[in-house]
Formats: C-alpha cells, sequence, structure tokens
C-alpha cells in the first residue's frame, strides 16, 4: 500500500501506576479524540465505518473478551455502523502506518529528565522498595490518599512531557495531546454495553477490572457478539444487522445509504497463494475472486463462524525453528531440565503457559524483572529474554506446541493452575469420573488435564 497520507497524531500521556492501559480506558479515550475531531453533534463519529489497527500488544488482543467488549463499548459510544479492529501479527509492527510516528515522539523525549515531586515522607518510605507497578497499587488499596498524593507528584512530569509533544508536528501537522482520562468516566461509558444489550440483571460485572470470564458467561453480551461480530485471531468485527434488525439495531438503525450497505461484508482472513509462503494482496484476492461480497457468503462464513484462519503466522509448523533457537537450546541443555524450575510466564499469543528455568534459585531482583515481565504481558512462545537475567524459556517452543510436561511437575504445585495439555484452556477439563478419563486410570497412574474442545478434535490424553 502506498502511504500518502500521514494523518494527525494525538498522544495521551498518562501516570502507569494509578491510570493503567487498559482496553476500556483505550476506547475510551479514543471516543473523546474521535469525539472533539470528527464528530457533528459530539457524540456520533461522523463517518459511519471506522477501521482500527493495532499493536500486538495485551490490551489490544483481539481474542480476548475483555478487548472484544470495549470494542462493542467503541462501536456503541460513536454509532457505528461498521466496525473493524485489526492487529498486526507477533513482530510486524512495522507494517502500521500509525507506528511510524513512534521515532518522532522518541526524538522529542531526548534530554528530558522525568523525575516527579517528592510526596509525603511516609508514603516515600512505602513506595520506595517496590519495584513492581502492582505492589504500589496494593498500597494504595489500603491507603487511598497515596493515589491523590502520588498523582499530584506525576502532574508536573506529565505537564513537562505533553509540552514537548505539542511541539511536535507530523508534516507540518501539529500533535494534539491529551492527559488520562479519569475511571469514573471510563465506568460510565462502558455501561452503555449492558444498557443497549438489555443486560442481564448483572450489571455490575461491567467495569474495567472485570476478567473475559466474567464477560464470557455475560449471556445477553455474548448473544450480541453472535449476532453481530466476525471474530479472528488477528480481528474483531462488528456490524448491525440487516435483514430483520435486533432491538439494538432497531433504536440505532443504518447511517450508512441503502446502495452501500448492501456490498457491505466483513474483511476476509488473509488467503496464502499457491506456494503458501506469501499471501495474496487485498487486490489480487479480490480480482481473482477469491472471496466474494455477497450475502450467502457472509453467512456461511461469518454468521456460522467456518473462518479459516489457520495460515495465520502464529499457527505455523512448530518444528520450524531458526538455528539460534536450535543452539540456544542445546546450549542450555543442562539448564533446561526439571530440576531447574522456577517459575511459569504466559504467553501472550496462545495463552499457554511456558516453564521458566534458571540454573539458580531466582533472586530477589530476578523476581522483580520477571513480574515486571509478567504484567508487560508482551511475552511469546519462544521469545529470548535479555541475555544477563539469567533465566530463560525453551527457545524452540512455538505457540501450537503443547503445554511442556515439566510444567505439570511437582515445582511448580503451588503456582500452577490445571489446563489442558493442547491448547493450554482452564475451562471445560474432563474431571477424573469422566468414564474416557477413568479407563486410562486403570492402566496409567498419570493422565495428563485435556479439555473437551481437543478430545472433541480427536486427541488422546497423554498418560
Ligand atoms: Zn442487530
Ligand atoms: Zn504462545
Ligand atoms: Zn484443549
Amino acid at each position: 500500500m502506498q502511504m500518502t497520507a500521514f494523518g494527525k497524531v494525538y498522544v495521551t500521556t498518562k501516570d502507569k501506576v494509578f491510570q493503567p492501559s487498559n482496553p476500556f480506558r483505550h476506547a475510551t479515550e479514543l471516543t473523546r479524540i474521535l469525539r472533539d475531531y470528527h464528530s457533528t453533534d459530539d457524540v456520533n463519529l461522523e463517518k459511519t465505518i471506522l477501521c482500527l489497527m493495532t499493536d500486538g500488544g495485551p490490551d489490544h488482543r483481539v481474542t480476548y473478551e475483555t478487548v472484544k467488549t470495549s470494542l462493542i463499548q467503541l462501536f456503541m459510544q460513536l454509532d457505528l455502523d461498521m466496525l473493524i479492529a485489526i492487529r498486526t501479527a507477533p513482530n510486524n509492527s512495522w507494517v502500521n502506518p500509525a507506528e511510524r510516528c513512534m521515532s518522532l515522539l522518541n526524538l522529542c523525549l531526548q534530554h528530558c529528565a522525568l523525575d516527579r515531586k517528592e510526596i509525603r515522607p511516609d508514603f516515600e518510605t512505602k513506595i520506595r522498595h517496590k519495584s513492581s507497578l502492582n505492589a504500589i497499587r496494593n498500597i494504595a488499596k489500603v491507603s487511598p490518599a497515596l493515589k491523590t498524593a502520588f498523582g499530584e507528584s506525576m502532574k508536573p512530569v506529565i505537564e513537562n512531557v505533553n509540552d514537548r509533544f505539542r511541539r511536535m508536528k507530523l508534516k507540518n501537522v501539529p500533535f494534539t495531546v491529551y492527559k488520562g482520562i479519569s475511571d469514573e468516566i471510563i465506568d460510565d461509558q462502558l455501561s452503555i454495553v449492558p444498557i443497549s444489550t438489555q443486560g442481564d440483571a448483572d450489571e455490575t460485572v461491567f467495569n474495567p477490572t472485570a476478567n473475559s470470564k466474567d464477560f464470557r458467561e455475560c449471556k445477553a453480551l455474548q448473544e450480541f457478539i453472535k449476532m453481530h461480530c466476525s471474530s479472528t485471531h488477528y480481528a474483531f468485527q462488528i456490524m448491525k444487522c440487516r435483514e430483520d434488525p435486533c432491538r439494538y439495531c432497531c433504536i440505532n438503525p443504518w447511517r450508512t445509504d441503502e446502495q452501500r450497505v448492501e456490498k457491505l461484508s466483513f474483511l476476509p482472513c488473509p488467503i496464502p497463494d499457491e506456494s503458501e509462503q506469501v499471501y495474496h494482496s487485498f487486490e489480487e484476492a479480490s480480482t481473482l475472486n477469491l472471496f466474494s461480497f455477497n450475502m450467502t457468503y457472509y453467512k456461511t462464513n461469518f454468521l456460522e463462524k467456518k473462518v479459516d484462519d489457520s495460515k495465520r503466522p502464529s499457527a505455523k509448523n512448530s518444528s520450524d525453528f531458526d538455528d539460534f533457537a536450535v543452539e540456544f537450546d542445546r546450549k542450555n541443555r543442562d539448564i533446561l531440565k526439571s530440576q531447574k524450575i522456577r517459575d511459569i510466564i504466559m504467553c501472550g499469543e496462545c495463552n499457554k503457559p511456558r516453564v521458566i528455568y534458571s540454573a539458580k534459585k531466582l533472586s530477589d531482583e530476578q523476581e522483580s524483572l520477571l513480574n515486571r515481565m509478567k504484567e508487560e504481558g508482551n511475552f511469546e512462545c519462544g521469545d529470548s529474554f535479555p541475555e544477563d537475567c539469567g533465566f530463560t524459556t525453551k527457545r524452540c517452543l512455538s505457540c501450537t506446541a503443547e503445554v511442556e510436561v515439566n510444567y505439570y511437575g511437582a515445582s511448580l504445585r503451588g503456582i500452577r493452575v490445571t489446563c489442558c495439555i493442547f491448547c493450554g484452556n482452564q475451562d471445560d477439563l474432563l474431571v477424573d469420573t469422566d468414564p474416557y478419563i477413568e479407563k486410562l486410570y486403570e492402566s496409567f497412574s498419570v493422565v495428563r488435564p485435556i479439555c473437551s474442545t481437543c478430545r472433541e478434535n480427536g486427541q488422546e490424553a497423554k498418560t
């Protein structure tokens, strides 16, 4: 694609401790920008279709129920007819045009001192040796005044950073800066989802700290997703109903003109060419008619959930590792064994736990470093850790690889959550009294957990 327009850069600066990024904060802050600059009535988006392209961070993982819910919030707040949210595959943020402003943002932070103002001495003492964000947040739960004081002390830093960003331009268009939005407004904006989906009695589920499981159990929301959304590994798309509109779509009818609605379809998944090494370009795929914009196709492929995204990069063959990874695991074979297990880290891409190995017991410093990595949520199977950090996972692991048998060993007993060895799923595991599992226990002393979906797909339990 040729980029001719660069668009405008909006930057929101916030305090990472008490205004942490989460999908709902993103949706709310984006709604504010779009209403300020791209709305004629300060509520609805002027355009009726919105496409978002984000990087692969945990707040944008469109397979998470929290992220889906936040996108539905955005869709409803702006009365969109269609929302397409795609994220880049791991290590491919560079293809995202929005990422191009990053170098400019870095540039203007050169030689910028970022020290916050000191707060009350007793508060300073309390947070002095806290190395993770959660540790500080936990103290604030006990003494709420800390949160206010910390916010005050961060103000000059945020002002300072924003002042620098405000002076920047991209292709002569100046940046616009914002400060983080308050928790109350985020709560308030999210409430449109239970109200509009005629939420079941349990509206309390809808708060920014709810987890994916809470949303998965919310019937009205799931019904809305089933009726209006297409969900694949890298894309989540929402569209109003056409024939026979539901309650939401009756109250909020299409704003796009009728002829264009006819032609609308969800964006299909990339389609590999004959070599299976590269994907057809969008233009190629449409001229070759590899997907067609007709209603029958839309119904069978999207509404009935038969989307084939098996060609995505993270589903590539699990034995296809680069030489560095193979060499790394060979060199470290004395560490990558059950006696050296220290902890686990979750893969943000496939949600499977991966085992952390280290020659020695982790020091406090190493533990803080690892905890920060876990908080960031950016780890993906096979990733390398900083060379001198002293701990590692196996490098010859991809997201398609099973959970390591070592995960189920005795060393992780206290911290392990039981999950399916094939897919990492923690729900719907076959119980010991299941006839299939019971039968296996007659001949084997160990049967690894397996979920009902994997079993239905023909997997045999590991013994
Ligand atoms: Zn509808
Ligand atoms: Zn993974
Ligand atoms: Zn499974």
